[in-house]
Formats: structure tokens, C-alpha cells, sequence
């Protein structure tokens, strides 16, 4: 099977009946890198900047952060990488910001929260990204943001740093394009406002599925009392899908659900264009979309949108096993 995948690796990401898909890779460390050219993929969609962070004893000042987010777009060879400001707090603790001793960490103190509560940390790490783009395309995205305010205020913390290294004559980003992750549900229904403003959104459905069913994504034990392939859920998901087309601003998936064949398959079928997900899991997302015939099956798909079942997989894998996809 992985010299089955090597042979896909340059061959081009569409569907049978000709749809362009595009499959980014989710990196944290610079060895991730590697994989952009082992899989094909054409870009980073998600650059979890925590990474790095987690693996020092003291917080990287800017220059050492500069040197970091260099390296990543010196690798990634002019292909986009969307830089995710520090999503810490919850699970993912940094020993030298302090105790977090929130008792509900996921829902507490973490990512954007913070990064707004301490601008002088968020400012530092946008100054490293703004100076490690120098001249080339800058993508950076927020995590974890609940409201379109929070949005603005941490791009405001950007454009601070853009207007900082131009005074200084430093030269900045040719393209600048600043987005988030939806993750939280409650910006479901600030879409409209919020699309006014993003130059994209990327859906992080681990912990969107989290938030929705209110169910701990780390937890074995209430992991399997929902499906992400459920009419609610994949309404909720459509919804947010079909509102950015009509905005015209472009969406993506790079929670694990990106990377599983049959949750691909079913975003797809919604209307997702942009995959993001573990190197590992492009190979078979790859083969998966290109044996599919994607307008037929988001027709399939739509006809199942308005049920009432508790999950749609048993469909969806019985459609990909009679169709070969
Ligand atoms: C997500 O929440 O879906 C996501 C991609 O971010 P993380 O897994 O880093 O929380
Ligand atoms: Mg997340």
C-alpha cells in the first residue's frame, strides 16, 4: 500500500470527474517538513506553532521564533503554510507560562484567550512571523476564537506589527492573509459578520465536534457517544461550508477528520475543497478522492442530509464499497 501511495504522490489530486482538491499537510516540527515532498502534498494547512515551544525548557524569544517560522517557509518552498498563533492551555501545557489550573482546561484558558490577555506575548510571536516572511506570502490564523471581536482585536495586534516593521524599514509580506480556525460553535452564528472580515476559515473539527456534542475529545469513554458523521453535525459543517462559498471566502478542514477517508469523503461531498491533515493519512485520502465521482455522490449525500438517523457512516461506507471509491 505505501508504494501504491508513493506512485499517487505525483499524480494530481482530483476527483474522477475532474474536481481539484487540494491536500496541505498538518507539521509541528521541522521534520514534518519533509513530508511535503514524500507525499505531494501542496502546502502546510495547519502549522501548529506550539510545537516547538512545547519541546524548550524557557519561551523562545522573537529572534529564535523568527528563526523557527524561517526555516518552515524556507522548506515549504513557496508553497502556502498557515501559521497558527500558540494554541496552549488546555492539553497542551507550557511549563514556563505559568499553572493553568483552569478545571474545565478545553473551555478555559487557552490559544486567543491568552494571546489576548498577554498582547505582549501574541505581539512577539506576530513580529517573528511578520520578520520571517520578509517579502513573502504571510498566512497566519487564530485558534480557538469565540467571537468576530476577538478576531479583531488579535488582527489589530498584527497589523500593529506590520506597522512596526514598515516603520523600520523592514520589508514586509508581499500578501498577507489572516484567518482562524472555527472550532468554537458559537461563531457559527457570527458567520455572516465574520466573513466580512477573515480572508479565510479553517475548521478544526476536533474541537468543534468537542464543543457541538459536548463531549471530551480526549476521552475514550464518550468518544464513541457521537458521530461526526451525523446529520447534526454535517448540517452544522454544511452550513458553515455553504455560508463561505456565498461569501467567497475560502474554507478548509484540518482536524482529524481531514485525514479518514470516509469523513474526506463526506466533506467533500459537502463542498470542501482544502484538506489539511496528518502526512500519514494523504495517501489514502488521495486514492480515496481520485476513484470518486463527487458530483454524484453529493447529490447521494444531500438526499441524506434531513434525516433523523444517529449517524450517517453506515450509508456513506456502503456507497463508497458498491462504487469502488
Ligand atoms: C482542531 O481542533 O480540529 C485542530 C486541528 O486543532 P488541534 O487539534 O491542534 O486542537
Ligand atoms: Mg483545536
Amino acid at each position: 500500500q505505501r508504494q501504491e501511495y508513493a506512485r499517487l504522490r505525483d499524480l494530481p489530486a482530483a476527483t474522477r470527474d475532474g474536481t481539484a482538491v487540494s491536500l496541505r499537510i498538518n507539521a509541528g516540527l521541522m521534520i514534518d517538513l519533509n513530508h511535503l515532498e514524500s507525499t505531494g502534498a501542496d502546502g502546510v494547512g495547519l502549522y501548529r506553532t506550539e510545537i516547538p515551544f512545547m519541546v524548550r525548557s524557557t519561551f523562545p524569544d522573537v529572534e529564535e521564533q523568527t528563526s523557527i517560522y524561517a526555516r518552515i517557509l524556507d522548506a515549504a518552498a513557496g508553497r502556502p503554510v498557515a501559521f497558527r498563533t500558540l494554541d496552549v492551555g488546555g492539553d497542551k501545557v507550557l511549563p514556563y507560562v505559568g499553572a493553568f489550573d483552569d478545571e474545565n482546561p478545553a473551555m478555559g484558558w487557552r490559544a486567543i484567550r491568552i494571546g489576548l490577555d498577554r498582547p505582549a506575548m501574541l505581539r512577539r510571536q506576530l513580529r517573528a512571523l511578520v520578520a520571517a516572511a520578509g517579502a513573502r506570502p504571510l498566512q497566519v490564523m487564530f485558534p480557538m476564537v469565540a467571537e468576530v471581536a476577538e478576531f479583531r482585536a488579535a488582527s489589530h495586534l498584527l497589523a500593529l506589527e506590520l506597522h512596526r516593521a514598515k516603520a523600520r524599514g523592514a520589508i514586509t509580506p508581499a500578501r498577507l492573509s489572516v484567518g482562524l480556525m472555527l472550532e468554537v460553535p458559537s461563531l457559527i452564528w457570527q458567520l455572516e459578520a465574520l466573513l466580512t472580515e477573515v480572508d479565510f476559515v479553517s475548521i478544526g473539527t476536533n474541537d468543534l465536534m468537542q464543543f457541538l456534542f459536548a463531549a471530551d475529545r480526549g476521552n475514550p469513554r464518550v468518544g464513541s457517544r457521537y458521530d461526526s458523521l451525523s446529520p447534526a453535525a454535517l448540517r452544522a459543517l454544511r452550513f458553515v461550508v455553504d455560508s463561505c462559498d456565498k461569501a467567497g471566502v475560502e474554507v478548509s478542514v484540518c482536524g482529524e477528520m481531514a485525514g479518514r477517508p470516509i469523513e474526506a469523503l463526506t466533506l467533500l461531498g459537502l463542498g470542501v475543497r482544502t484538506l489539511s491533515m496528518s502526512p500519514g493519512s494523504l495517501g489514502a485520502v488521495k486514492s480515496m478522492l481520485r476513484s470518486l465521482d463527487l458530483v454524484h455522490f453529493a447529490a447521494y449525500l444531500r438526499s441524506l442530509l434531513d434525516g433523523s438517523e444517529r449517524s450517517l457512516r453506515d450509508k456513506i461506507m456502503l456507497y463508497a464499497r458498491d462504487r469502488g471509491v
